[in-house]
């Protein structure tokens, strides 16, 4: 047995088990030690029965003796009750509204419980205790009392996982491991070395064990990540751009060719961007602003410089939606703009053109053929498009720009697919995003950036009317939105986020949660009105069309919801209700905020909470009284834990990683680190561990 051989050559594994392993991914030893707890049962507080007394949080280990499953008469919620006993004595325990719990535990088993203990008619009984089958109880270990709980499936329960975990570390052990982080460095932050973290991380004596060994991993990712984005950094350095041409006294021109005045934020993102064009290494710049806090400005400003400079820009957008949005606001801009450029569209529907000749002031389709010549000889020198602008027959003439929105990562594959043929060029990265985030995700996710941020929303921009509507105010608010809709306004009502570990059944659950609130709206509270619907099991040719229904005003309420299409942009919707808005976090109930508000109207969002506690209302007032995004993101994370930035999937970080962006000073030790072997030694020749670990960084989840 060794640290890479598959489980089935040493562990006798059932159907059940093969599938589990395979749902978590797990093929070999190596994997399953680097399969971490997420978090640790504390079996120090153990008493026996006989020791018991009221008001007692303990845990007690005892042999199932009854077990039985019932309802409330009046209620009838689900009643699951045991009894156990040790040597000394007998003790119930209740589960309410968890009828499985006593399907789980059968006579016979051994278990550990943990809870407060209560004195009731027939003595002591503890309820809803958390509980831990145990094979017996020696199973504990020698004086480990703490025992590590993993994340969980279908045949693969925490006792099998610490099972195996015991019999590699016997009969593999961990000497085959090296360790990836430099000793320096391990001993300038006090963090335990790769084996004692993962015995410690496995098997902690104690919690402080475990709790080091977290801080090594959280570190260790957190520090990886960054080096492989200051490694990319360094690689995009070492390649050429077209020059473009702006000087600072021209910027003052260009500030003044927009019809209003630009916020102190989009003049310094704009003249940063001018002092990048003026480096001869592509540009690689993060611009992070709120939904309305003006990013095409920049954009456009940064595509008329290039124009300027006889250069082209590629504008890349997310969805077709978004990138005919898009196109229609450059249009609008650049028409404004004393020098008008040719502005295309390409999209998998079909391309087009403005100006045009025969439709004056509107764009014109063409063909694709067409529109690909224009780009290939410059003629064409902004063009703005879906993921079809990376398609190899798109061809330009000497791109220096490229714009991205809101895609999360835009590899360097991607900006090299970009790149001119014939050159050997690279262009200019500006990527644009409306998700705020905390500084610490920042600098990892997107460690390769250098970071604009938009911060304030123009002047006199109507602040969007927020309330937080308690059950018992649901009433009075239906018929305040009644009166908006009386007068022409429109509302997007979102249903709430479904918290369920299967993805496919998210989905099923939102898409029934859309089609029963939009059936009750329309019946039971709003008759007079039209309900539409928008969810993720509709064809995107249905989207459209409810969208643009919407847009038209032949519906007045669009139910959806929270996924869909967050960038949408329909001024004349100025009311948004979130339902069960305890179930967002702040920044994403903020990101749904920005849909309305667009326009010239007053705009209303009304959070709906199902629950009244003094947490829910407390978060839900800060972002009542209306914080900017990049501090709801950061109360979130402080007070929610990172789970409430969208899980670390989309960052390509795990729970542990995500856990250290809590912690700024850990983010900024480990770019200070990263930085520094960057500096000292770009190709590793120093640090053959670190050259091997960013070159699987695929498997170790970097992009
Ligand atoms: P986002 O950052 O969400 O992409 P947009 O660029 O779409 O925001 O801008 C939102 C609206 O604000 C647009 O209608 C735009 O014309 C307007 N706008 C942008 N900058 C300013 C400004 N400095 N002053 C006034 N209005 C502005
Ligand atoms: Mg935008």
């Amino acid at each position: 047995m060794t640290l890479n051989s598959p489980f089935e050559e040493n562990f006798r594994l059932t159907e059940r088990q093969k599938d589990g392993l395979a749902k978590l991914g797990l093929k070999t030893s190596r994997d399953l030690l680097f399969y971490f707890p997420s978090r640790y049962e504390h079996f120090s507080e153990r008493k026996n029965i006989i020791d018991l007394a009221e008001g007692d949080k303990t845990t007690v280990f005892g042999e199932v003796l009854e077990a039985e499953t019932s309802k409330t008469w009046r209620k009838k919620m689900a009643i699951s009750e045991i009894t156990v006993g040790d040597n000394t004595g007998l003790l119930n325990a209740v589960w309410f509204r968890q009828p499985y719990v006593a399907k789980m535990l059968k006579i016979g088993d051994k278990v550990a419980l943990t809870g407060k203990i209560s004195i009731g008619k027939s003595g002591f009984y503890v309820s809803n205790p958390s509980f831990e089958k145990i094979s017996s109880y020696e199973a504990l270990g020698e004086g480990s009392m703490i025992l590590p709980i993993y994340p969980e499936t279908v045949g693969i329960t925490s006792r099998w996982l610490r099972f195996a975990v015991d019999r590699i570390l016997k009969k593999v052990g961990l000497t085959e491991l090296q360790d990836p982080l430099p000793e320096k460095v391990l001993a300038k932050y006090h963090l335990p070395s790769l084996a004692s973290s993962l015995i410690y991380i496995h098997k902690p004596q104690k919690e402080s064990d475990a709790q080091a060994a977290r801080k090594r991993f959280a570190f260790e990712e957190i520090f990886f990540i960054q080096l492989a984005r200051l490694k990319q950094r360094a690689e995009v350095e070492k390649k050429h751009s077209y020059a473009v041409k702006c000087a600072p006294e021209e910027l003052e021109n260009l500030f003044s060719l927009f019809p209003f005045q630009l916020t102190n934020s989009q003049e310094n993102s704009i003249r940063a961007i001018a002092e990048d064009f003026q480096k001869n290494h592509p540009m690689s710049r993060l611009l992070e602003g709120d939904v309305g806090s003006g990013k095409t400005a920049v954009a456009v400003a940064a595509s008329f410089m290039v124009l300027n400079s006889g250069l082209q820009t590629a504008y890349m957008a997310p969805t077709e939606i978004l990138a005919e949005q898009h196109f229609k606001s450059f249009i609008g801009y650049f028409s404004q703009l004393r020098r008008p450029a040719k502005i295309g569209l390409i999209t998998s529907s079909g391309c087009k053109k403005f100006p045009s000749k025969v439709n004056v002031g509107q764009p014109t389709p063409i063909s694709k053929s067409q529109l690909l010549k224009w780009v290939e000889n410059g003629e064409i020198p902004i063009l703005i498009g879906t993921h079809s602008l990376i398609q190899e027959s798109v061809r330009f003439k000497n791109l220096a720009l490229a714009i991205i929105d809101e895609q999360h990562r835009f590899g360097t594959g991607q900006r090299a697919l970009l790149a001119s043929q014939k050159s050997d060029k690279i262009p200019h990265l500006l990527s644009m995003t409306a998700t705020p985030i905390p500084r610490t995700l920042a600098l990892t996710a997107y460690g390769d950036l250098d970071l604009s941020l938009l911060d304030e929303l123009p002047q006199g921009r109507k602040k969007i009317i927020t309330r937080a509507i308690s059950p018992s105010g649901r009433d009075s608010a239906y018929e305040e939105i009644r009166k908006e809709i009386s007068a022409g306004r429109q509302a997007f009502v979102i249903c709430p986020r479904i918290d369920e570990p299967d993805e496919e059944k998210i989905n099923a659950l939102n898409v029934k949660a859309v089609k029963e609130e939009a059936k009750r709206l329309k019946k039971e509270i709003f008759p007079e009105f039209e309900v539409g619907m928008l969810h993720g099991k509709m064809l995107p040719k249905e989207k459209e069309e409810a969208l643009s229904d919407f847009k038209k005003g032949k519906t007045n309420i669009l139910v959806a919801t929270s996924v869909v299409e967050v960038g949408i942009d329909i001024p004349n919707a100025t009311i948004i209700l979130i339902e069960g808005a305890e179930r967002f976090g702040l920044s994403q109930l903020h990101q749904l905020r920005g849909r309305v508000g667009r326009g010239e109207h007053q705009s209303y969002c009304y959070v709906f909470a199902e629950s009244k506690s003094q947490k829910t209302m407390e978060r839900l007032k800060a972002f009542v009284e209306g914080k900017n995004g990049f501090e709801l993101a950061e109360y979130d994370l402080q007070l929610r834990g990172a789970g409430e930035l969208g899980g670390g999937k989309q960052w390509g970080i795990s729970d542990v990683g995500m856990e250290a962006l809590r912690n700024i000073k850990m983010v900024e030790a480990a770019r200070e680190e990263s930085q520094k072997i960057i500096k000292d030694d770009p190709e590793f020749k120093k640090y053959p561990l670190i050259a091997e670990r960013l070159k699987n960084g695929k498997k170790i989840h970097f992009e």
